[in-house]
Formats: structure tokens, C-alpha cells, sequence
């Protein structure tokens, strides 16, 4: 098991391998030419990408200026406009009238935006903000659900050249004034409100709160009407997005930018602590972020229908929601609601009506409708889905599985079986990363249940160990990307040394990311969650997704999260926390049982001293795990900062439970 170099023990082995159809392999659009080219000149690669998926207004004299390390230039001396990229070309080019966005609001109200209704929105909110005196360089504080004006008002932006910062809807308003300082915005962009579970919901008044303290920046306020709860008004600040937007004149025209103007400030989920501001630029993160989106789902934008179910708080609904489909020319669904409102089915309910084939979500979403069993999905037509994406967190070989079964093979609900269900894509990246930086190419990777399989064309992906030497196949240690790549990140906002303390000090002249991962004996490529989390059981080092993984693959469990609690003899034990599928009963018998099939499906070492089974997992508003409460609960300790829960109440009765 372990020896003097593996920094991370490679507990599980996975047998199962499926390859692309020939069908699928016949009309994909990346084939194995990327993977020579990117090879044999990288930078010559992202150069030609850069050419192809972007139309330059000033085309760039070099790909990539890394005098300055860890700070890149990309695409030095380009000129681009983002929005012109996502919006006026394609209506330039003919198609003004594919539908950009179908949106799907809460309470079941539905708008489409054509590309020449989407061009004119945002005209009209740029030239709206400008008048608003917000200029090229000013932050804008976006502050909104997921409706189409949190994409307009991100795309208007970066018309403009004004930097946004999207802050999370469901976050607090101290949580958004800090981001509002942070950042200094000008101008703040936000709703009356919107709906959670069929409720109204209002985001307003945390604006208000968040600006009542003197002292800040924001000289202006614009509220989208959206569920026309009351709200106050301050007169010096607030507009109204009708007043001002919709009034506002349908010509602008785009300037265009350099290649490294900043495009946004995204502060981390903080999954792990303070968040950081996240600074990105143009051309590279537009470049990386449209060719991932086309290669990793096989994009053909004439005839695919798109959704991501991230909202656009987070980095995926950045980069895949409000740029790379739209700079792709493709037609996506946005939806504002949650998976469980009205019902159960919901999803697969859009996905049947607008016939949805490219989908892309979290693992957390999938071991919910796991939780939620089969029958739902069973009841809806999901033949039109073609490419499934995941994103967020290591996805368990079991619900990879169930992905693919449930989701990709469905023929109909008449419960017909695709013969080659949809390819599974799990894309590796980070907020800092801006793009898929591990996935595999479905036309053209063999993937396995739970690998996120290879790097990306053009992309330097490692794994090392402690002495930041390459670890060999079937070894574990430390994720590390050994060159620059376009979408990176340029550095912390306001803070140039932390982001060289943060991801530049652990190995000389590498990326770390934080992230553990392994080369199995094939040499693929699996993310085993965060270093921090690793537990060290008797010298062994464990990582926390291997366990879990295999604690969901037995069939009465549908989530899990490990943790190591200090042990007196092993120095660490392993504790797990479950959650049961629908139909499964608690009791003594299913903790000895789980704990017994994961001493048998990886080996006693890895079998946890207790097992609790819990209603629900502490997870951030994004869906991850946040281990370390559960490991302040393991080890009998005051519960530390839970306030980027989604729900605090959950640690609170699990730190109960395991009192008792
Ligand atoms: P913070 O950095 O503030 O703690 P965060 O890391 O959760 O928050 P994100 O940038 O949204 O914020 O998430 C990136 C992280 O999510 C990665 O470092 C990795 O741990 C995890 N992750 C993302 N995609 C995958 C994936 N496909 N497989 C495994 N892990 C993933
Ligand atoms: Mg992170």
C-alpha cells in the first residue's frame, strides 16, 4: 500500500470503461488531432483556438508574455469586446433569431431572448449604466437571481468595460457589503426579489441593510422588478431597472478592449475560509472558457439545446451560463426555481419540454435525485439528452452509474433503453482556473465511473508528491498545473502577495490548487477531494472521497462524508457521516453493515470507527460538503464558522447527534 514516495494511498479500482459510439465519434466536434497539436506547440494551439472562437477587433502579436510570473499576459496586444463576441456577431452573422435564452422562472413564467432581443437588452443596460456614470474600469456589484437580466447586466459590463462582481443571491448582507468594499463598486444591480419553494424571497432589503452603514462607494442602486414584494425606497440611491434600462436607448457601440482588461471579481465559495477575490481578464478567459465548452460537450450550436443548472453566483454560471454558450452562438435554458419546486420532477420536466440535450450539474444534484429514487426521471422523456456534464466535487462512481443509466440511457417514458447512453463528462476546475482544465473529449476519451480522465488539450496537469516530483501510475499526492494557461486567474483582487503565498509557495514554479488526486494503473487521472481533508490512519493517508465513494456505492446509502477524528492508537479514525436512501431504515444493522462492506471493499484500514446516519449533510450554498464542522463534530468541539451554510441548521443537530 504505501511506500517512501506515494503521498496518498490508492484505495479503489475500477474495472468498468465505456467508449464514445461511432456515431458519436463520427460527428464530434473535437477529435484526437487536438490532443497532437496542443502537444507538439501548446501555445501555437491556444493561439489557433483564440483565432477560431473569438472574433478579434485587433488580432494579438503574441499568445502569452510570462515575464512577470505568476501574473500572465495572454493574447498580448488583442483587442476584443466580450459582449460583441456573445451577442452582435451571431445577429451580424444571420442568426438573430436563434433563441439565446429560454428562461423558465419560478412560478413557471416563461420568457425566450433571441440573439437580436439579447443584443438590444444589453444595449440598452450598457448604455443605461453609462449614463449612470459608471465608465470602463468601474465595479458593478451584481446582486440577483438566476433571470436573464443577471446575464444582461454581466454581458453590459463587459461591454462597457466595467468589471463585475456577481455576488451570490442567497449570501447575507455583511457578506455583500464586504464584497461591495472589497471591490469598491459604483453601481449596485439587484431585485425586489424572487421565489424559493413557491415563497416570495427578497433580495432588496439586504441591499439596504448591507448600504445602511455610511461609508461605502455605491452611488447608485437598480432594482429589477421581479416579484413586486414591497420594498423601501431610498430615494438618492434606487432606480428602478424599467426607469432606466428600459428606457434606454437600443444603439451602442461596442469598444473594444485589450486582451487583459479585467472582465470580473468572483469571491471563492469559501468552502475552506475567507473568500478571495478572484480576478479575471478578457481574451484569455473567453478563449479557454468557449473552446472547453464546445470540446468537453461536443457543442453544435445550430442544433443543440444547452443547459447548466449553476446559478450565476457561482464560477460555472460565469463561465458557462453567461459567456461560453452565448460567445458559442448556441441556445441555452436558464431556470430560476429549485430541483424540488413544484415537484420532484422538474427537471426532467424542462429537459423533455425543451428537449435539452447538452446538461451540466453538480454530484450533489445527482445523489439528491438518487435520494429521490428512479421512478421520477422514469416518468419523462429524456431521449433528446446527448452530452452529461458534472461539476463541484468528486462524483462517486455510483452516481456516475446512476448518471448514465438513469439519466443518459432513458429512450423514452416508455422505459426504452438507449443502446449508447450519453457520454458522462466530469470537468475539473476551479473559480481560479476560469475553465475545464481535467475532462475527458466524449468523441474521443474511453471514461470510467468516477475518473475525470485526462487534461484538456493544452493544459499542464500533475500530479506530484511531497518533493514535488511526478508521481507514477497507480500513485496519489498533489494536483499541480506546471505552466500557464489563458483562463487563469491574474491575481487577488487588492492583494498581489497573498495570491503568490496562496497558490504559488507550495512547489517552485507550479500551480497547486489545493486538490488531491491520483494516476490510476492506466493513467487516468482521479480528483480525491481536498488535501486538508486527508485523514492519516495509522500511517496510511486516506483520502476522504475514496471512503465516501465507496460508502455510496452500497445500495441503501445516497450521500456520505468522511472525516478523521483524532484516535489514540491510529492517530487519526475514519468517521462517516450518511445519508439513506428513501427506502432504507436506520438502525445498529446499517452501521455495522456499511461499516463492514467498506473493511471489505477497501480494506480494514479504511473502515470507520463510527458510522451516523443523518438527514442531511452541511453543504455550501454551491452544494459542497463542508467537512471541516463535521470534523469539529467528530472531535467534540464547538462547531466553527458555518456562515456560508446553506442551512446552519444542520450542524447544529448533527453536533447534537454525536453528543448523544
Ligand atoms: P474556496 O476556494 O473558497 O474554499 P471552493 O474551492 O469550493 O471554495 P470553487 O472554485 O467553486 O470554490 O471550487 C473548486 C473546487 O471544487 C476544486 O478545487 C475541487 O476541490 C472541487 N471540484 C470542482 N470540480 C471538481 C470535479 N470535477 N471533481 C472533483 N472535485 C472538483
Ligand atoms: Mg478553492
Amino acid at each position: 500500500m504505501t511506500d517512501a514516495t506515494s503521498t496518498l494511498d490508492n484505495l479503489m479500482h475500477e474495472e468498468r470503461a465505456f467508449g464514445p459510439s461511432a456515431d458519436f465519434a463520427a460527428n464530434a466536434v473535437a477529435d484526437a488531432s487536438r490532443y497532437e497539436r496542443a502537444k507538439a506547440d501548446r501555445l501555437g494551439y491556444w493561439a489557433d483556438r483564440a483565432r477560431e472562437v473569438l472574433t478579434w477587433d485587433t488580432d494579438f502579436t503574441e499568445t502569452l508574455d510570462w515575464s512577470d510570473a505568476p501574473v500572465a499576459k495572454w493574447f498580448v496586444g488583442g483587442k476584443v469586446n466580450a459582449a460583441y463576441n456573445a451577442l452582435d456577431r451571431h445577429v451580424e452573422a444571420g442568426n438573430g433569431d436563434r433563441v439565446a435564452i429560454y428562461f423558465e422562472g419560478a412560478l413557471g413564467d416563461t420568457t425566450t431572448y433571441t440573439y437580436a432581443e439579447l443584443t438590444a437588452a444589453v444595449k440598452k443596460a450598457a448604455n443605461a449604466f453609462e449614463s449612470l456614470g459608471v465608465a470602463k474600469g468601474d465595479r458593478v456589484a451584481v446582486y440577483l437571481p438566476m433571470i436573464p437580466e443577471a446575464v444582461i447586466t454581466m454581458l453590459a459590463c463587459a461591454r462597457i468595460g466595467a468589471v463585475h462582481s456577481v455576488v451570490f443571491g442567497g449570501f447575507s448582507a455583511d457578506a455583500l457589503r464586504s464584497r461591495i468594499d472589497d471591490a469598491e463598486a459604483k453601481l449596485v444591480v439587484t431585485a425586489d426579489g424572487t421565489w424559493r419553494r413557491g415563497k416570495p424571497s427578497s433580495l432588496k432589503p439586504a441591499v439596504d441593510a448591507a448600504l445602511a452603514a455610511p461609508g461605502h462607494t455605491v452611488e447608485n442602486v437598480v432594482v429589477v422588478k421581479r416579484n413586486s414584494e414591497p420594498t423601501e425606497w431610498n430615494d438618492g440611491l434606487d432606480k428602478w431597472w424599467n426607469d432606466v434600462v428600459l428606457t434606454a436607448s437600443e444603439d451602442h457601440a461596442p469598444v473594444a478592449h485589450d486582451s487583459e482588461h479585467p472582465l470580473f471579481i468572483l469571491y471563492t465559495s469559501g468552502t475552506t475560509g475567507k473568500p478571495k477575490g478572484i480576478l479575471h481578464t478578457t481574451g484569455g478567459y473567453i478563449v479557454q472558457s468557449a473552446a472547453t465548452l464546445k470540446d468537453t460537450f461536443d457543442l453544435h450550436p445550430e442544433t443543440d439545446v444547452y443547459w447548466c443548472t449553476a446559478d450565476v453566483g457561482w464560477v460555472t454560471g460565469h463561465s458557462y451560463v453567461a459567456y461560453a454558450p452565448l460567445v458559442n452562438g448556441a441556445t441555452q435554458v436558464m431556470f430560476e426555481g429549485t430541483p424540488d419546486t413544484p415537484h420532484q420532477g422538474i427537471w426532467w420536466e424542462i429537459v423533455e419540454k425543451y428537449k435539452v440535450s447538452l446538461l451540466y450539474t453538480a454530484p450533489t444534484a445527482i445523489r439528491t435525485c438518487m435520494k429521490w429514487g428512479r421512478e421520477i426521471p422514469d416518468g419523462y422523456d429524456l431521449s433528446s439528452l446527448r452530452v452529461l456534464g458534472t461539476v463541484g466535487e468528486p462524483i462517486n462512481p455510483e452516481a456516475w452509474m446512476w448518471y448514465r443509466d438513469v439519466i443518459g440511457a432513458n429512450a423514452g417514458k416508455n422505459g426504452e433503453k438507449k443502446e449508447h447512453p450519453a457520454p458522462i463528462v466530469d470537468t475539473w476546475w476551479q473559480t481560479e482556473t476560469g475553465s475545464h482544465m481535467i475532462a475527458p473529449l466524449p468523441g474521443v476519451t474511453h471514461t470510467k465511473p468516477g475518473s475525470a480522465q485526462v487534461a484538456v488539450p493544452g493544459i499542464s496537469i500533475d500530479i506530484v508528491d511531497e518533493m514535488g516530483e511526478s508521481v507514477g501510475d497507480g500513485e496519489g499526492g498533489y494536483l499541480v498545473i506546471r505552466d500557464p494557461w489563458p483562463s487563469m486567474l491574474r491575481g487577488i483582487w487588492g492583494d498581489p502577495e497573498r495570491f503568490k503565498e496562496t497558490y504559488w509557495s507550495r512547489f517552485d514554479g507550479m500551480y497547486f490548487a489545493g486538490d488531491g488526486a491520483k494516476y490510476d494503473e492506466d493513467g487516468d487521472l482521479w480528483l480525491l477531494g481536498r488535501v486538508d481533508d486527508v485523514m492519516n490512519v495509522s500511517g496510511h493517508r486516506l483520502s476522504t472521497t475514496e471512503i465516501e465513494s465507496s460508502l455510496v456505492a452500497h445500495d441503501k446509502v445516497a450521500e456520505a462524508a468522511v472525516v478523521g477524528a483524532k484516535d489514540a492508537t491510529t492517530g487519526e479514525a475514519v468517521v462517516a457521516f450518511v445519508i439513506l436512501r428513501g427506502s432504507a431504515e436506520e438502525g445498529e444493522d446499517i452501521v455495522t453493515e456499511l461499516r463492514n462492506h467498506v473493511g471489505k471493499q477497501i480494506g480494514p484500514i479504511a473502515k470507520p470507527r463510527h458510522v451516523l446516519v443523518v438527514p442531511e449533510l452541511p453543504k455550501t450554498r454551491s452544494g459542497k460538503i463542508m467537512r471541516r464542522l463535521l470534523k469539529d463534530a467528530a472531535e467534540g468541539r464547538e462547531v466553527g464558522d458555518a456562515s456560508t451554510l446553506a442551512d446552519p441548521s444542520v450542524m447544529t443537530k448533527i453536533a447534537e447527534d454525536m453528543r448523544k
